[in-house]
């Protein structure tokens, strides 16, 4: 077990303010032994192996907080049990899929029931409809693992060890550009809803649900199956991850801001997760960067030669077969068990902001280069006005996208520190400059409303971001299928705002 009592009373300390209000609340009824009576071996308490493997899948150690028990499902009949069973005794619950979103409380909380689904591993193909079931429980290098097979690829994320909670949020991808986000790209979801049904919702069936669920989290049910479009690829992809040292840092803003009017735009077989980052250990920036060329070829595209023109350290883009590999590759180095904070906001995309902005983070991240185990990780991550176009074809989605004439740029800033004590004074200074750079983008126009969930902190307004008429639908769907309001009032995570 990663955290002593002790440590887990520190992370109880320093987030409990934090968390959602229900988890506050003193329950009346033991809840962990009603699921214990109607589903024996499924629930497992603090000193067993069990526990402890749940309470380790978190990727930030500030969201290994402290449940009363874990509740481990093998098959959606058994998640509407003990939703049935949750539901009707007011208890408080968080979902978990994969653990790696960095919001306190996004997939957990103090003296409540966590509901991990870390059984649900379903992968069937479809090859001929061109369709994968997958169960919430995957790691997306067990979905490309399984597509690898077909010479398919989903809409999935990037990194190896990162769970399905991503296709409920937006979903940044290596298809994007040519295939949209991920939620736009999911045809079905199976639902359990607050009171134990079970639904299917796609365009066909509860159309209404499977639009909300395309951005709104976990405000209306559990998810117990995807349904996603699945992609042909070519026999090879090229692919891999160029290493950058300072001398790359005065060419990097330029580049990814060319990436996002131009490549991104004009050749939709590429993709780039432009990032830097600066080491405390070092005092040095550094940058990962992922590169995906969908198209069979033995050398990058011009519209990608510019990133291997500037001086890098090390390139490992191949030609390959498969796409797990790819993505354990990016993994390398994002281990669970530190204090991570993470926040977002979305601008327009220019050259001399996206400058100023590397400028100031760069010089926030020095000033906190004495905690142990720093590092701060800035991306700027595209969304054209194709992707959004692909998302209106595909249904519709609650982001409130629509109509964007100009690239945006999801601008993410993550801050790391090993030890939690030192997650208190860092992270609010965290939130007080990216505050300072939303004010920044706000003054110049090239601010956009929206927050993305997936990178968002716990006290961002990410659904309030999405605009007042997906609200009001947010709102409508959760009083059609959760009269009682469960998801909204005892479950953790991002609310819908009334
Ligand atoms: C190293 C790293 C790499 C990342 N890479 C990408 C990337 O390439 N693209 C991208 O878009 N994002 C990326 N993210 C962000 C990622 O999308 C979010 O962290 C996402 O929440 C991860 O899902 P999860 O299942 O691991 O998280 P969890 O923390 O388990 O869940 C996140 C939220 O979803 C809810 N939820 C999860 N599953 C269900 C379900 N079945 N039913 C109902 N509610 C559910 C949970 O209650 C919780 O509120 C990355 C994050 C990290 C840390």
């Amino acid at each position: 077990m990663r955290h002593t009592s002790s440590l887990i009373a520190l992370v109880s300390a320093a987030v409990v303010s934090a968390l959602p209000s229900p988890v506050h609340e003193a329950r009346q009824v033991d809840c962990c032994a009603l699921l214990q009576d109607a589903l024996p071996d499924k629930v497992s308490y603090p000193g067993t192996s069990r526990f402890s493997q749940e309470t380790d899948a978190y990727w930030s150690s500030t969201c290994s907080l402290a449940p009363n028990c874990y509740f481990t499902p093998d098959v959606t009949a058994e998640v509407a049990t003990g939703v049935a069973i949750l539901s009707a005794n007011q208890c408080t619950f968080s979902v978990r899929a994969g653990g790696h979103h960095s919001s306190v409380g996004a997939a957990g909380n103090i003296g409540g029931v966590t509901i991990a689904l870390t059984n649900f591993k379903q992968r069937d193909i479809d090859p001929v409809n061109n369709i994968a079931s997958i169960g919430p429980g995957n790691r997306f290098h067990e979905v490309y693992t399984a597509t690898d097979a077909y010479n398919k690829v989903g809409v999935l994320g990037r990194y190896a060890q990162v769970g399905t909670g991503l296709l409920l949020g937006a979903g940044l991808s290596y298809l994007n550009n040519p295939e949209g986000l991920s939620v736009d790209n999911v045809v079905a979801h199976e639902v359990v809803l607050a009171n134990g049904t079970v639904v299917i919702a796609s365009a066909d069936s509860h159309p209404d649900l499977h639009k909300a669920l395309k951005g709104g989290g976990n405000n209306f049910g559990i998810v117990t199956r995807y349904d996603i479009k699945i992609f042909d690829y070519p026999e090879t992809v090229l692919g891999g991850l160029v290493t950058y040292g300072e001398a790359a840092m005065p060419y990097y803003d330029d580049l990814a801001y060319h990436y996002h009017v131009d490549a991104a735009v004009n050749d939709r077989l590429t993709h780039i997760l432009p990032q830097w980052g600066f080491n405390g250990a070092t005092g040095q920036r550094e940058s990962f960067t992922p590169f995906l060329y969908l198209n069979n070829q033995p050398q990058l595209p011009p519209s990608l030669q510019p990133w291997v023109d500037v001086p890098w350290v090390h390139n490992t883009i191949r030609n390959t077969t498969d796409l797990a590999p790819l993505s354990f590759e990016n993994h390398d180095g994002y281990f669970n068990g530190d204090a991570q904070q993470q926040r977002t906001i979305t601008i327009f995309a220019d050259r001399e902001l996206f400058h100023e902005i590397s400028e100031r983070f760069h010089a926030f991240a020095q000033s906190w280069a004495h905690i142990e185990g720093f590092y701060a990780l800035h991306c700027k991550m595209p969304i054209t006005p194709f992707m959004v176009q692909k998302g209106i074809e595909n249904g519709g989605n609650v982001l409130g996208l629509e109509g964007i004439e100009q690239t945006l740029s999801i601008q993410y800033f993550g801050v790391t520190a090993k030890n939690i004590e030192d997650s208190e004074a860092l992270f609010a200074a965290h939130e007080e400059f990216v505050e300072g750079i939303r004010q920044t983008a706000q003054e110049r126009g090239l601010l956009h409303r929206y927050i993305m969930w997936n990178y968002s902190a716990f006290n961002q307004p990410v659904i309030a971001s999405y605009g007042e008429d997906n609200v009001q639908f947010l709102n409508d769907v959760s009083a059609a299928y959760d009269p009682n309001g469960v998801f909204r009032n005892f479950v953790t995570g991002q609310k819908v705002p009334l």
